[in-house]
């Protein structure tokens, strides 16, 4: 099977910007620089998303996720950062390699849109809340 670019990025046969590597986890910039300093983190094994990661490897990405944002709020002049890992196609995951993107925010015209529109009209909220409840036993 073709390895996936960050697969390829762990094995030393691409470049990156390196922020922090342990045995288990990588960081590194983001090549689109949605905005200035904006990284990934992702997991030295190869898992295809979020979904489908273990929890304690997930764990170990998302401390060092939260390190990353701690660092662009206190060092970086951020006054906001979205932690964001797509999961699958259709939400916009690109590399099947489970990533998440630290994305510092300076002010709200800085590059990154996220709009989160309210699509709650003619939803029957209750009974989806119910559906789903009953799926999470
Ligand atoms: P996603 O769309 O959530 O799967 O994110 C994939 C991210 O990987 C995108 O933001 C790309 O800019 C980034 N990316 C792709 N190739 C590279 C690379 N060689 N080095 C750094 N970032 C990359």
């Amino acid at each position: 099977m073709e390895k996936d670019i960050f697969c390829k990025i762990i094995d030393g046969e691409i470049p990156c910007y390196k922020l922090y590597e342990d045995n288990d986890v990588l960081a590194f910039l983001d090549i689109s620089q949605v905005t200035k300093g904006h990284s990934l983190v992702i997991s030295k094994k190869h898992y295809d998303n979020f979904l489908t990661i273990p929890k304690e490897e997930m764990h170990k990405v998302m401390d060092v996720a939260q390190l990353l944002g701690q660092v662009a709020i206190k060092f970086m002049g951020a006054k906001g950062v979205n932690i964001l890992t797509n999961c699958y196609e259709e939400a916009g995951q690109t590399v099947k390699h489970f990533h998440v993107h630290v994305i510092p925010r300076y002010e709200s015209t800085d590059g990154f849109i996220l709009e989160m529109k309210n699509n709650a009209e003619g939803l029957n909220l209750p009974a989806i809340a119910n559906f789903v409840k009953e799926n999470l036993k």
